[in-house]
């Protein structure tokens, strides 16, 4: 048997992050600065957790009880996790964390009974080759309904409308294109149950935001990946990876170090490890390699 050659690999949230801002793909992924992990990004993680555990259950094993036992389970493990002990969390903070992701699976109920979800597949990888490189990613939940397949990733946040969730609808789609050329079938719809946002402020149609796959929804996520794997190559031969100044520059990791905002990206590299090394010592955590 022969070997294929490793092609190049993109990731959906590799795309996303280049597309969003390729100075930002340039700090996470060329330069790898680290950065101290949020409350928001650990939350997903917590959720997720938890929903994957109940989902490998038999549906009629997907009881309250089971639910109670999964969250406990995933929360004696996210205690021990390195980057939840790096958020510094007082007791009362670390509180409104268990509270705010047990709220986000309180919606998740208002959302379906976990034992009426079809699940075909949690946590699969899946990849397609475009030309010279390949796409592959791990898919949340893949499900069958009376159509077909269906593509579901969970979003602790709070709801947005499906013009505002172009990016994650993009990345599902990329998904159902990895789905087609894996699985020989193309899922029909990709499906985002959005969880945050509190307690019974939203209702259950603002919360799920689905969207078709289409020839032309598969033909725009693949063109996207082509542009972005073309747009990196050109980026990484001239060493100029483009800014992207936008309102969301407030929440980057690496405003610091990015020249649109007057900073040196020679010193991001070493200022984020003195960063991470320093949060790490302040919660007794060993210094990392
Ligand atoms: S601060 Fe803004 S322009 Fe700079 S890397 Fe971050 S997102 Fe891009």
């Amino acid at each position: 048997m022969t070997n294929r050659p490793k092609l190049p690999r993109l990731s959906p949230s590799r795309i996303n992050t280049y597309l969003s801002c390729p100075m930002k793909y340039y700090f996470q992924y060329e330069v790898g600065a680290p950065t101290i992990p949020h409350v928001a990004m650990l939350r997903g993680t917590f959720v997720h957790s938890v929903l994957e555990r109940l989902m490998a259950r038999k549906p009629q094993d997907r009881t309250n009880e089971a639910a109670l036992n999964d969250f406990t389970e995933a929360q004696q493990e996210m205690s021990r996790d390195e980057q939840f002990v790096m958020l510094a969390l007082s007791d009362a903070e670390c509180e409104e964390f268990w509270e705010s992701s047990r709220e986000c699976l309180r919606a998740y109920y208002r959302i379906e009974h976990p034992r009426d979800a079809n699940v075909v597949a949690i946590e699969k990888w899946v990849t397609a080759q475009l030309g010279e490189f390949e796409v592959a990613g791990f898919i949340d939940r893949l499900e069958r309904d009376s159509q077909g397949l269906v593509v579901v990733d969970y979003k602790a946040a709070k709801p947005k409308k499906a013009q505002w969730s172009t990016d994650y609808l993009r990345q599902l789609t990329l998904y159902a294109l990895m789905c087609e050329a894996q699985m020989n079938e193309t899922p029909h719809h990709v499906r985002i149950y959005y969880l945050g946002g509190g307690k019974d402020e939203h209702t259950r149609d603002e919360r799920v935001v689905a969207q078709s796959v289409t020839s032309a929804t598969l033909d725009s996520v693949r063109e996207d990946a082509r542009r972005v794997f073309s747009g990196l190559n050109t980026a990484r031969a001239s060493d100029d990876f483009a800014t992207n100044v936008t309102k969301l520059c407030d929440w980057c990791d690496y405003k610091q170090w990015c020249p649109a905002h007057g900073g040196d990206i020679a010193k991001a590299k070493a200022e984020a490890t003195v960063m991470v090394q320093l949060r790490r010592r302040e919660v007794g955590l060993p210094e990392s390699a």
